[in-house]
């Protein structure tokens, strides 16, 4: 059905869905490299210069990618990522092996790899997040180490990123002599990884044992892979052992790390463990008063306030949806209004408006097989307890704003993959079996009425 534009044209939407979801850095990392290929069967085929890459983005985005490219596209049902290789007469070939490297060892250690916004001073401070705001300021500011690890988690977009480049920051301007090294769980595996493959493990481990400290972002990332988890595990004693300050972040605490050695998680959760819990209004409006005067910039106090009752899921799509209001009022020469805002914003609010939650879902749905709501977080996999469930996970992934992980958790702590399987395999059964299409239909008008 769709052409190679149109191919194009829905890998340009998801990208840049892509590019805000898992961030600038990340994306140019793994994604950049990517290109679409055909579409068939609902498969979309997406070349990739290497394996290695192929492997990665399969192992970790596949699921975002698919999301995202159903919100574009309903007819795509999985994304398949293939190498495709360069013929040899090009010169590309050669040196597309690894194609995030472009810069050098030292680089994630320098300015670069922060964000000059994510500053102490520009950090809100409200009761979600003013544990994790403390513990921050405190590693900020010691001279000595009083706990380690600090450990910083929370949901999507809620300050952890902020905070670490916050601490990084303020070393770096008070303390210029305090070697600290900020990056992402996914940059040190890809280190890491590098290292093995050039045989060059020891300076690696060199460089990471001489830092004063330490900080890894979204460690959930290094979960499943053993040998980087091996190697960060020995890091991380080695580093605690010589009493240098080590600052993780995460989506989950330590004990819910899927994926994760027992020992690590214990040895994650040794120190301060902070979590940032998710913002309330008072925090929301904050933050948007901040940002427009930092921006110099007019906006209606009643514009925030709908912004900030409207927009609850975090504060990224928050700072979006402000970002957005401004742009359109720059181009166009007029000022922002709540009409206007209401106006550009539909999108948006549509899905927060959506008030249902999974648990109505769920006690719906099991109401309507006759099983008890209970057998939704259940592990039972017989398939008259199976289907509703995985009915049930599709119509939250539909009718709700939550995210995978989100949902996945809601059903009895399952990971977000079993969630992207429960939905295709709905979609598929839609498809074979019209009479359960119809009475899927029959559940969602229930559920929207
Ligand atoms: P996370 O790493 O938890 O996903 P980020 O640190 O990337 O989230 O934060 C997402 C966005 O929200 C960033 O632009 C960040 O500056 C902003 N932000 C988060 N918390 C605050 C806060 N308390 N005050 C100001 N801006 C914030
Ligand atoms: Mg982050």
């Amino acid at each position: 059905m769709s052409g190679p534009d149109e191919l194009a044209e829905q890998w340009g939407k998801v990208s840049l869905a892509l590019r805000h979801e898992i961030g600038h850095a990340i994306f140019e990392s793994w994604l950049s490299p990517l290109s679409p290929l055909s579409l068939s069967n609902g498969v979309i085929y997406l070349k990739s210069p290497t394996g290695f890459v192929r492997d990665w983005v399969t192992n970790h985005y596949s699921g975002d990618i698919l999301s995202i490219w159903r919100t574009v596209n309903h007819e795509v049902l999985s994304v398949e990522i293939v190498v495709y290789s360069v013929p040899k007469t090009s010169l590309e070939s050669v040196s597309y092996e690894l194609p995030v490297e472009a810069e050098s060892e030292q680089d994630w250690s320098r300015d670069g790899a922060l964000d000059p916004r994510f500053t102490f001073e520009n950090f809100i401070v409200g009761k979600p997040n003013e544990l994790a705001h403390a513990a921050a300021r405190r590693v900020a500011e010691a001279t000595e180490v009083t706990f380690n690890p600090l450990f910083l988690y929370g949901g999507v977009g809620l300050g952890k990123t902020h905070l670490m480049h916050a601490i990084a920051w303020h070393i770096k301007k008070h303390s210029p002599n305090r070697k600290v090294i900020y990056l992402s769980a996914e940059k040190f595996m890809y280190q890491f990884i590098k290292a093995l493959r050039f045989k060059d493990t020891m300076a690696f481990k060199e460089q990471f044992r001489s830092v004063d400290v330490l900080m890894i972002d979204d460690v959930q990332f290094i979960s499943g892979k053993d040998s980087t988890q091996e190697e960060f595990f020995h890091t991380f004693n080695a580093l605690v052992d010589q009493n240098h300050q080590i600052v993780v972040s995460a989506d989950k605490s330590p004990s819910d790390l899927d994926g994760m050695e027992e020992r690590m998680k214990s040895r994650l959760g040794w120190g301060l463990v902070a979590d940032i819990h998710p913002t309330t209004y008072e925090l929301r409006l904050g933050i948007l008063q901040s940002k427009v005067r930092s921006m110099g910039a007019k906006v209606p106090g009643k514009v925030l306030e709908f912004l900030a009752a409207k927009i609850i899921s975090n504060i990224r799509e928050l700072e979006g949806a402000l970002n957005r209001l401004m742009a359109h009022s720059s181009l166009t020469g007029h000022a922002v209004t709540l009409e206007s805002a209401q106006e550009l914003l539909k999108d948006l609010l549509r899905k927060h408006d959506k008030r249902l939650s999974i648990e109505d879902i769920q006690k719906r749905v099991a109401e309507h097989y006759g099983i008890r709501t209970s057998e939704m977080h259940s592990a039972k996999r017989i398939r008259s307890v199976a289907l509703p469930r995985q009915v049930a996970m599709y119509l939250s992934k539909n009718l709700t704003p939550f995210s995978l992980p989100e949902i996945g958790r809601k059903f009895g702590g399952r990971d977000h993959t079993t969630v992207i399987h429960a939905i295709k395999k709905i979609d598929a059964l839609k498809i074979e079996d019209s009479g359960f299409a119809y009475n899927l239909e029959i559940l969602i008008k229930i559920l929207e009425s």
